[in-house]
């Protein structure tokens, strides 16, 4: 019989890449922690309404990645693409925004975009989702960016550009807007791709991030957004920069990151590095001054970012010797009876929080020694038939090659002590 293969663009994490991802995320809690934000846990599926509404109809998520399906009871449901629509519902849902002016959260977790898998891009991937929602002044922005950047410090990552982009707000944006249209209109529409031929009636923006050469030569003639800023989002977007300086942050404009989403306004900002080819950014956020209404609730302003996972993983360095150090001891078992003891032996140590393998299935000396070697465990102890009569055994030092003989009722404590 063939074996069951995982879904296309679904994949496994086995160790060593689990304990990078561990780190990862213990890092993520504890700089977060420091700066004001709780962990909250949100559910995996939704109602797909919400990501229609949240995430916006003509961007490429809903039009064509979701996992969407109708269950049982006739209700369209979807496998959450991102985080942020799910993040602003259960806030308002529990209504949070009548209890705390400044609510901070962030969230781990898996996201499902049904997108062509390549490298570093998959179906079911991972994100660090961090939330802002209140205040909307840019000392929240630039808080929310220091933030980001010491952690990705703290991981060791380096040789990152940050780059950050105003998106104007609803005052100002509608005008942009419509030159962008105009300018796509009267140049030659007809060179652009089919999609950005399509987003000139449904989201013009998107056209300054498409991929395609032709269409990325004529946009770069097109009118900039810089240009058309109303005062208050220019001074908000000057004050960011500002802050950013003062903490010696440094940061690209690019005037051409609109960001893949429709539900930004003012600061946008992207992480990228050259080290993994084609998908460059590791992360992705930006102002969301309108989600909170979009969604059912109160004017309500919101900053946020999401962090890919497996990208993070890929950049985090390894950690070398402590990250992935064996067993303290491996207790290698010849004979029924030695089994017995070496059962009882290993699991009393587990449960001092002490690490120790060992093979119930007693197999040759040999064999046993090289997967102590294997595991990279720092003793091994041999006890076979004759060990048990005398209750004495040799606890050999795995770095060193030297042994010496315990008393196999000390066991316990010898190697309690070793381990303190
Ligand atoms: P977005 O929510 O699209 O702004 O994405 C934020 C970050 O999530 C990106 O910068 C990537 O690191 C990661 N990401 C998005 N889509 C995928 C995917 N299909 N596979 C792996 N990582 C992804």
């Amino acid at each position: 019989m063939e074996i069951i293969t995982a879904v296309k663009g679904f994949k496994d994490v086995f160790p060593p890449e689990t304990d990078k991802w561990r780190h990862i995320e213990a890092t993520a809690t504890d700089v977060f922690r420091t700066f004001g934000f709780g962990e909250i846990r949100i559910p995996l599926l939704e109602k797909t309404e919400l990501f229609r509404r949240g995430i916006g109809e003509s961007t490429d998520i809903v039009e064509k990645e979701m996992y969407t399906f109708v269950d049982r009871s006739e209700e369209s449901l979807t496998l959450r693409p991102e985080a942020t629509a799910s993040v602003i519902r259960a806030y308002l849902e529990h209504a949070l925004p009548g209890t705390e002016p400044i609510t901070k959260l962030f969230t781990i977790g898996p996201m499902f975009r049904r997108e062509r898998p390549q490298k570093g891009r998959y179906r079911q991937f991972h994100q660090i989702d961090v939330e802002i929602l209140g205040p909307d002044d840019p000392h929240t922005d630039a808080e929310l960016i220091l933030m980001l950047m010491h952690f990705l410090s703290r991981l060791r990552i380096e040789n990152l550009t940050l780059e950050i982009n105003s998106l104007g707000c609803a005052q100002c944006r509608p005008a942009f807007r419509e030159a962008v249209i105009r300018f796509l209109r009267n140049g030659k529409p007809e060179e652009l791709c089919a999609d950005c031929l399509r987003r000139i009636g449904t989201n013009p923006l998107r056209v300054f991030d498409c991929k395609v050469q032709r269409c990325g030569e004529i946009i770069s003639h097109a009118p900039r957004l810089t240009e058309f800023l109303c005062p208050p989002c220019r001074d908000h977007f000057v004050k960011l920069q500002a802050c950013l300086n003062l903490f010696e942050i440094p940061f690209n404009i690019n005037e051409k990151m609109v960001r893949g989403l429709d539900y930004y306004t003012r600061t946008a900002f992207e992480v990228t590095t050259e080290f993994l080819g084609a998908q460059n950014a590791i992360l992705g956020g930006g102002r969301y001054d309108h989600l909170v209404r979009d969604l059912g609730g109160p004017d309500i302003p919101g900053i946020g970012f999401a962090i890919g996972l497996e990208r993070l993983a890929a950049l985090t360095p390894d950690r070398g010797k402590d990250g992935e150090e064996g067993p303290l001891l491996f207790i290698a078992a010849l004979g029924d009876r030695a089994v017995e003891k070496a059962f009882f032996l290993c699991n009393r140590l587990r449960m001092k929080g002490i690490r120790v393998e060992v093979d119930y299935t007693a197999r040759s000396l040999k064999s046993q020694m090289k997967r102590a070697d294997k595991l990279k465990s720092s003793f091994a102890l041999i006890i076979g038939e004759r060990e048990i009569d005398d209750n004495r055994a040799l606890l050999r030092n795995m770095r060193t090659s030297t042994q010496e003989e315990v008393a196999l009722d000390e066991l316990e404590h010898t190697i309690t002590k070793i381990a303190r």
